[in-house]
């Protein structure tokens, strides 16, 4: 099946917040942002949507992406006869629903077109969009446009420090994981994602590289040595894909056969034999879930203090009416209880025990 971003995090999120709105208290799991970052045509967009698991990102050979996507997945609740409905709203059209994905897209293009014109221009002003789903987890996921050094169309000469300027003011944020692309075709001491990257995230610990067009490298010549990360190393690692084609595109082939094709890819070529973790959009959506994981663990902590917290308040205030009543000292206990037990659920998460992330 799937494995999109967010599957096996989401019952995690889920059970916390009932726990928390039980407790009167509002939603208090923040997740970090994602943003795609690298060269144009490098697969950003290609990345962000196979990871959504749908059809709504403007791809292709030439510049696309020209302002960037601020793209919010908000999870609601399933209807009551289990149907469910995915929506998306722009901040710009208040109260317009869009069901057709595909009008998405070209409400994008068009909001693009109004904002940076027609012809080729760049923008940093935001597109924020939100889409509505029972099948996502509460996360913003940034779709940027890709550096570019030979002004073209309508573009500034400064064209290639404008978008540079840009990629950093959202890398630099400390809570933004980085998602740095590169494709397999071009020279990895290159990647403009790599370096831009390395500035804003020295240390490497929100970076991911992805190495995308595997199945467009040189005759000859493999991704394996760079999956490895001995060509350059990096302290999460590599995950090399296989996105869609421009033919695939023109074709509209489904993000779903393609998933099938790549899982194909890589079972057919025995070079990646043993890389399993390393290959596929599964396992990319695997790692960030992954990560994911260990953020909520990390302020875990907080959040059962703060419960605490309010439990001793709770109990002091029934003493001052001069009686404590057993039960809710009782309902006190078991939260905590319950919540003791997602810590140890996370643990095994994390060593990488649970079933929905297997992305056969
Ligand atoms: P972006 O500019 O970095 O957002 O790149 P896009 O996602 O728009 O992709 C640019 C072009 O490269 C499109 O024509 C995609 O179809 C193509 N592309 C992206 N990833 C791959 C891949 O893994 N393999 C192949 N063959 N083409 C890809
Ligand atoms: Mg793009």
């Amino acid at each position: 099946s799937l494995a999109p971003l967010g599957s096996s995090v989401i019952p995690i999120v889920n059970k916390l917040q009932d726990i928390f709105a039980q407790l009167g208290s509002q939603s208090t799991i923040e997740l970090p942002q994602v943003a795609v970052v690298g060269s144009q045509s490098s697969g950003k967009s290609s990345v962000l949507e196979s990871l959504v698991g749908r059809d709504f990102l403007p791809r292709g050979s030439d510049i696309c992406t020209r302002r960037p996507l601020v793209l919010q997945l908000l999870q609601t609740k399933r209807k009551p006869d289990g149907s469910e409905e995915e929506y998306g709203e722009f901040l710009h059209l208040p109260g317009k629903r869009f069901y057709d994905f595909s009008e998405i897209r070209r409400e994008i293009q068009a909001e693009t077109d109004r904002e940076a014109g027609g012809n080729k221009g760049v923008s940093d002003k935001q597109i924020r969009l939100k889409i509505f789903s029972p099948n996502v987890l509460d996360i913003t996921l940034v779709d940027l446009p890709g550096i570019t050094k030979v002004p073209v169309g309508d573009q500034p000469s400064d064209i290639e420090a404008r978008i540079r300027t840009m990629i950093m003011s959202y890398i630099k944020q400390p809570s933004c994981l980085i998602l740095a692309v590169t494709p397999a075709n071009s020279d990895l001491a290159n990647s403009d994602a790599l370096q831009l990257a390395g500035n804003a995230d020295p240390d490497g610990c929100r970076t991911i590289g992805i190495i995308t067009k595997l199945d467009i490298m040189d005759r000859g010549t493999d991704a394996r040595n760079l999956l490895l990360g001995k060509v350059i190393p990096l302290r999460l690692g590599y995950i090399g894909v296989v996105n869609r084609s421009q033919e695939d595109i023109l074709m509209n082939r489904s993000i779903k056969d393609a998933l099938v094709a790549e899982e194909k890819f890589f079972r057919n070529r025995p070079v990646y034999n043993g890389l399993a973790d390393r290959c596929g959009v599964p396992q990319l959506a695997k790692k960030l879930n992954q990560i994911l994981v260990q953020h909520i663990k990390a302020i875990l902590p907080g959040l059962k203090s703060r419960i605490s917290s309010s439990l001793v308040s709770l109990a002091k205030e029934h003493a001052s009416y001069g009686e404590i009543t057993e039960s809710k000292a009782g309902q006190g206990a078991l939260l905590l209880n319950i919540l003791s037990k997602y810590c140890e659920a996370f643990s095994s998460i994390v060593e990488g025990k649970n079933e929905e992330m297997s992305t056969a």
